[in-house]
């Protein structure tokens, strides 16, 4: 790998997109649900691409927060859509009042800075656009920037990590072999209880008590999957009904505003729920 000067730092970070890098100071707090820490250490300190896979809210972008801190490396995070292109992660020519300069995308800028780089929900990504990151993700670890003219080498510390639900997948929205055989994958899915209750009154202080029967609410909703629900309540959505009982609003009220309603907008599923919510109240 060539070694990256200081000038080539520098110049990526006197560009705009700078502030794109995240550099997180206080220390994201993540409750392992098994050995994903260690998991990931060993990936990152082997220089290997992370895949975390796992339903909504179940922690993956937390647990990218909270190693980026530990590694001490700046966080890129690029929420995928369809519409993205390979120019958007890489960069484009801009036109301003002086002429065109160019713009490195944050995929570019976090190789070149030793970021950490989160390509979240990356099946949204078109496959013409997840290629640009094949060259990146093998012994190469280089970025071709065809239209600068460039062939950026990342920068050691330079990590990429993809995330995506499997549980949304369907034929046309898969990653291909060809790509998803570059990373190492960890699999996670919503804790067992116990784990997920500690998280629950760990991110907003609620009480054990309460915390654990949310749980028991999102465990009964994540048994419906398939049967008219698409997806059980996260623990991210548990994390809201905890924050909405500690504003004061009545049990109730708070699980049928934070997750109930969130889930499902059938009247039926919903009331079915709600009894569940009722069984669990205070
Ligand atoms: P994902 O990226 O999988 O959609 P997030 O990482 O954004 O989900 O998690 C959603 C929320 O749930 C977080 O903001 C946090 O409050 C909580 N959370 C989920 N798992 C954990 C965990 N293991 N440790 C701490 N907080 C968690």
């Amino acid at each position: 790998n060539a070694p990256v000067t200081d000038s080539a730092v520098s110049a990526a970070t006197s560009v705009p997109t700078a502030s794109l890098a995240q550099r997180l100071d206080a220390e994201p707090w993540y409750r392992p649900q098994g050995d994903e820490l260690a998991q990931f250490s060993a990936a990152a300190a082997a220089g290997l691409p992370v895949m975390l896979k796992g339903p909504t809210g179940c922690g993956k972008s937390r647990l990218v927060e909270h190693m980026a801190w530990r590694l001490g490396r700046p966080l890129v995070t690029v929420a995928c859509n369809e519409d993205m292109t390979a120019a958007d992660l890489v960069g484009r020519f801009l036109l301003d009042a002086t002429g065109t300069r160019w713009q490195d995308g944050p995929l570019a800028q976090a190789a070149r800075l030793g970021a950490v780089c989160y390509l979240d929900e990356v099946v949204e990504a078109r496959a013409d656009t997840t290629v640009v990151i094949h060259a990146l993700t093998d012994h190469r670890r280089s970025l071709p920037m065809d239209k600068k003219g460039e062939l950026l080498q990342a920068h050691p510390d330079f990590l990429l990590v993809i995330s995506f639900n499997p549980g949304y997948q369907n034929l046309s929205k898969e990653l291909k072999p060809s790509t998803r055989q570059r990373f190492v994958a960890l699999d996670l899915d919503y804790p067992d209880a116990a784990t997920e209750a500690a998280i629950v009154s760990g991110e907003t202080g609620l009480d054990a008590d309460r915390a654990a029967r949310l749980v028991q609410i999102a465990q009964a909703s994540r048994r419906l999957r398939g049967q008219g629900l698409r997806e059980g309540m996260s623990t991210r959505l548990l994390v809201y009904a905890a924050r909405l009982l500690l504003q004061g609003l009545p049990w109730a009220s708070a699980c049928r505003t934070a997750l109930v309603q969130p889930v499902s907008d059938d009247a039926t599923l919903q009331q079915a729920l709600l009894d569940t919510v009722m069984a669990l109240g205070e």
